[in-house]
């Protein structure tokens, strides 16, 4: 049985169900799905295919959620999810079903050097480097890889399910502790700490950090590349645009910008996605639910999706039946950053003074990436990428004030830069109201503590979201969630 038969045998011939009469709400669905990113349009057009009627309230004035791509005088960027692996099976489906076109990324990224200590570093001669304080075979660990590498290397899963296997339970801990447990030196440690995957080296359970590599090893896979490669930059992956399979590089895009996929599954919905609509509570029984908007509409439901991160989910009041591990999970799952900045370099000023295009830095910027545009000369992209505890920085800082920072801290670093940045955008995901970070994390512990119950049904309301990813990551994690949501509501009908 595929995935479509077991929806369609859950409702056989499914009609718009009875609702007891529980409240004196302005409107009344099937089924009521909060939040109209992937994964809750997902959700609503696989149940709507099975005839149940459905509502999708978000808050916001257009759809997509982390999808967001914005018109630039350089055109269109994406600020949330642009890339799409081969093995994005459900995303490549839709993109397919909506008459959508892709193309490889161009976006590789030129070479890395590192700023330390004030100091400029070549990772070629980081070995002998004096600043260089890590021991052993530490020591030809390029300094702002530490922490990844560190993390691919002792990745015990094999499979994409393997984070949540009781297994494994005792790594349920930090990048700190495991490089503890496995003799690295301090100076190692405190490398690691600037360029720990997730929000930090004390903050993010190994397992949560494994779960994406062990994901990733897999797209990797796929057409025969290579399942590791060797690294040498921090973040962005090297597109293999060369092979292609199926047309499909390593990595695509979606042509005109990510956001066309949420709107073409937004225009096929139709006047079932209310914006506009912010959630504020969910009032519910073992039969039916009511939500309620803070412009005081209301929706009387068999079942509600909530797909709304944790991170605001946690300020929508919901007044249920105890559930303790859902609470838990709700009110502590920490959320990691990403802040970007987006801009034109007129002339490539590393051709000036001689440095590495592209950098990290332990310094308040975090990385700077300047992209190829395949001539050497004239004019390039780059981008200001903030991640981990440089993000959760950033965000103390409104946009303005953030913007300025950047800029001139940029400047400081690389003077030759002077004149030749031009800005085109900046997202912060921390200060965006809808959304509060970029993605879900769990720390140490929270695997084993609540991870693997935290999705149960809580009475008549379901959990989706990219937060409830079992086997995905990214967008696919999305659409991955909205199809079991489907299945568990089809189930229960
Ligand atoms: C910077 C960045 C880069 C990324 N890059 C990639 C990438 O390259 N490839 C990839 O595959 N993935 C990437 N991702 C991840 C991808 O964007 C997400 O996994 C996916 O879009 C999440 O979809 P979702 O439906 O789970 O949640 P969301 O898209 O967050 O949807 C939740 C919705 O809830 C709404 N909402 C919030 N509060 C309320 C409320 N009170 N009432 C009603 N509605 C509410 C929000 O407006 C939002 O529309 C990236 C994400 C970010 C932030």
């Amino acid at each position: 049985m595929n995935r479509r038969d077991l929806i369609a045998a859950g409702v056989a011939s499914a009609a718009t169900l009875a609702l007891p009469r529980m409240t004196l709400a302005a409107e009344r669905a099937d089924v009521v799905i909060v939040g109209a990113g992937l994964s809750g349009m997902h959700a609503a057009q696989l149940l709507i295919d099975l005839g149940l009627k459905v509502i999708v309230l978000d808050a916001n004035a257009r759809v997509g959620g982390r999808v967001q791509t914005v018109q630039t005088m350089d055109g269109p960027i994406d600020v949330g999810a642009s890339q799409i692996g081969r093995g994005y099976a459900r995303v490549l489906d839709a993109v397919q079903r909506y008459g959508l076109k892709l193309i490889p990324e161009d976006r590789d990224l030129l070479a890395f050097g590192g700023h330390f200590k004030d100091t400029w570093i070549d990772p070629k001669t980081w070995e002998s480097n004096p600043l260089n304080q890590t021991v052993g075979d530490e020591r030809k660990i390029s300094p702002f890889l530490m922490g990844q590498v560190v993390a691919a290397r002792f990745n015990p899963l094999k499979e994409v399910d393997d984070w949540l296997d009781p297994r494994f339970a005792d790594l349920d801990i930090s990048l700190r502790q495991l490089m503890q447990r496995n003799g690295y030196s301090a100076a190692a440690i405190e490398l690691a700490s600037h360029s720990a995957p997730g929000i930090g080296i004390d903050e993010t359970s190994m397992l949560r950090m494994w779960q994406e590599e062990t994901r990733g090893a897999v797209d990797r896979k796929i057409g025969g590349a290579p399942t590791r490669h060797d690294r040498q930059q921090p973040f962005g992956e090297v597109n293999d645009r060369a092979n292609l399979l199926g047309g499909l590089a390593t990595i695509n895009n979606i042509v005109g910008g990510t956001s066309q996929l949420p709107l073409a599954m937004a225009a096929k919905l139709g006047d079932v996605i209310r914006l506009n609509r912010k959630v504020g509570r969910i009032e519910m029984t073992d039969s039916a639910a009511t939500v309620t908007c803070t412009d005081g509409t209301a929706y009387a439901a068999r079942f509600v999706i909530s797909t709304l991160p944790f991170s605001v989910l946690r300020e929508v009041e919901i007044v249920a039946a105890p559930n303790p591990v859902a609470r838990q999970a709700i009110t502590t799952m920490p959320y990691a950053n990403t802040a970007r900045m987006y801009l034109t370099v007129d002339r490539p000023f590393w051709q000036d003074d001689g440095l590495p295009a592209s950098f990290s830095t332990d310094g308040p910027i975090g990385m700077f990436w300047a992209i190829d545009n395949h001539t050497g000369q004239g004019r390039h992209r780059a981008m200001v990428v903030m991640v981990g505890k440089v993000a959760q920085a950033i965000a103390r800082l409104d946009h303005e004030e953030a913007e300025a920072f950047v800029l001139s801290e940029l400047v400081r670093l690389r003077p030759a830069a002077k004149g030749l940045l031009r800005y085109q955008t900046y997202k912060d995901w921390l200060r965006d109201p809808l959304q509060r970070g970029c993605g879900f994390s769990l720390a140490p512990g929270q695997v084993n503590g609540f991870a693997r119950d935290m999705l149960k049904p809580w009475q008549v309301l379901h959990f989706a979201g990219e937060h409830t990813r079992r086997l995905d990551y990214g967008m696919e994690a999305a659409m991955e969630s909205g199809e079991r949501v489907a299945i568990e509501i089809a189930g229960r009908v």
